[in-house]
Formats: structure tokens, sequence, C-alpha cells
């Protein structure tokens, strides 16, 4: 079983245990999505690129327990859409390389649909 499987079954458990079952609807779950990388995204807040790269280990923390908090509700959210996220990844992946050919956006941050430098 894969560790997402695990996350999966885990976090099924988790709300069934709870009675949470019918808070956890596709909108609620990607509102929460939304909010929880907003609580990550809040920690880099005001930094500088220098100090996101050297996050002192408590605000480390602190971003690791977003990343998780983003990661199950994402995996709650796949789950309840009927989702396989590692499909989903592998497919998107596949789309994004015929998108931003390597020999063509090397060291470019621009967009596929803006025109080159
Ligand atoms: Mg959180």
């Amino acid at each position: 079983m894969s560790d997402l499987q695990k996350i999966k079954l885990a976090l099924r458990r988790f709300a069934r245990e709870r009675e949470w079952e019918p808070f956890h609807s596709p909108k609620n779950l990607a509102m929460a999505v939304a909010g929880e990388a907003g609580e990550l995204v809040a920690l880099f807040q005001w930094l500088t690129e220098a100090e996101s790269r050297a996050l002192p280990p408590a605000r480390l923390a602190q971003a690791a327990d977003e990343i998780a908090d983003v990661q199950m509700y994402l995996v709650a959210l796949a789950d309840q859409l009927g989702v396989d996220i590692p499909s989903a990844v592998a497919g998107k992946m596949a789309r994004n390389a015929l998108r931003y050919p390597a020999a063509e956006f090397r060291g470019s941050a621009r967009r596929h649909d803006e025109p080159p430098d």
C-alpha cells in the first residue's frame, strides 16, 4: 500500500470516528485546501528570498505542519472526488513537459502562453 493510500485510509478513519463525514463535501474540502495554503503562505509573507531559504527551526516546523494540513485536505478532496492522485500527477506532468519543452524554457520563468523575451 502506498503512502498516499495509508494517508487516505487514516483520514477516513479520523473523520468517521468523529462523525465528520457530513462536513467533508468537495466544496468544503476545496475551501479547506485554500485556507491551509493561506496559512502556509502567511509563514513566508514579508520574508526575503534568502530568509525563505533558511527558516529558523521553529518556523520550519510550522511550515511542515501547514504542508501536512494542505496535503491531508488534498488527499481527502481527491478521495471524495474519486481522483487517483498519482495518475492525475502523471498526466499533468506529461502535459507540462509538452507545454514547457526544456530546450525552450530552461532558465526562464515565463508562462507557456507568453512570448519569449
Ligand atoms: Mg493549518
